[in-house]
């Protein structure tokens, strides 16, 4: 199966990715996994991304489309692949199609995990983590038990700085002007569909699964049963011509005990079927070219 999952920051879509490479065995690909996966690899694409971002610039489109075609060549990305964090915009998207068009693996599903803004702006700001363990809380839906303390350890709560109010709202707008776009463009293609990502995580999952079982499974499903009756039909083949080579075998064998001279061959097995299928259609056609009058005529002609 090959997936976008769509989503805001705070929509929760990178643990529906983590719990999707578990069920479905199939790899997750973030494009900053890629980036430093490539770079520490020190790949040609590696060193033209590290040139990028150490000249504080964005790693072209080229470089990433780059990197995701290398992973998708990888053996574990033979069933498809869940693809978070990319594209991130329309262009990035019609790169990313064409790309994988030339691969003939084209996207199946694009996965929105839809959040309404108050509830991400809760999620993003309300956030605090444990010093120590790094145990994360959320002061709106998961307080620590303890206060300011975390439950585990004891460790001290931290509000990171880049969770304040304005940096969340600048997060959220980028996305709606960037992101949020490709939902009309995965719709007109006939691929969106929409979980909504309020809840409990594995109930959320669910309705990912379901999601995916009906989009994708059947489709999965015609080409195995495709697959499986071209695999009978060999299997049925192969089967035929061992009978055929047994046959011609124990033929010749018979024909060496009765001393024959192995110019008489026996006729080819292919004959032996021929016969019987002309004796069905024979016994098929005989009541119908054989006139009442003439079954009823017989007798009379003995006497
Ligand atoms: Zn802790």
């Amino acid at each position: 199966m090959r997936i976008v999952l769509l989503g805001a920051p705070g929509s929760g879509k990178g643990t529906q990715a983590k719990l999707l490479v578990e069920k479905y065995k199939i790899p997750q690909m973030s494009t900053g996994d890629l980036l430093r996966a490539e770079v520490s690899a020190n790949t040609e694409l590696g060193k033209r991304a590290k040139a990028s971002m150490d000249g504080g610039q964005l790693v072209s489109d080229e470089v990433v489309l780059g990197m995701i075609q290398t992973r998708l060549s990888k053996p574990d990305a033979k069933n498809g692949f869940i693809l978070d964090g990319f594209p991130r915009n329309i262009p990035q998207a019609q790169s990313l199609d064409a790309m994988l068009a030339r691969l003939g693996q084209p996207l199946q599903l694009a996965l929105l995990v839809d959040v309404d803004t108050d509830v991400l702006m809760k999620r993003l700001t309300g956030r605090r983590t444990c010093g120590s363990c790094g145990a994360i809380y959320n002061v709106h839906f998961s307080p620590s038990k303890t206060g300011n303390k975390c439950e585990k350890c004891g460790g001290a709560l931290t509000h990171r700085s880049d969770d304040n109010e304005q940096t969340v709202g600048n997060r959220l707008n980028v996305y709606q002007q960037q992101t949020a776009p490709l939902v009309n463009y995965y719709k007109a293609q006939g691929k969106l569909r929409t979980v909504r990502g309020v809840g409990a995580v594995n109930v959320i999952f669910k309705n990912v699964t379901d999601i995916i079982e009906s989009q994708i499974r059947p489709l999965a499903d015609v080409m195995g049963k495709i697959e499986s009756a071209a695999a009978r039909q060999a299997a049925k083949a192969k089967a035929a011509e061992a009978k055929a080579a047994a046959a011609a075998k124990a033929a010749k064998l018979a024909a060496a005990a009765a001393k024959i001279k192995p110019k008489v061959k026996p006729a080819p097995p292919a004959a032996k079927v021929k016969p019987v299928a002309k004796k069905v259609v024979a016994k098929k056609a005989s009541p119908k070219t054989k006139p009442k009058k003439a079954v009823k005529a017989k007798p009379k002609k003995v006497k």
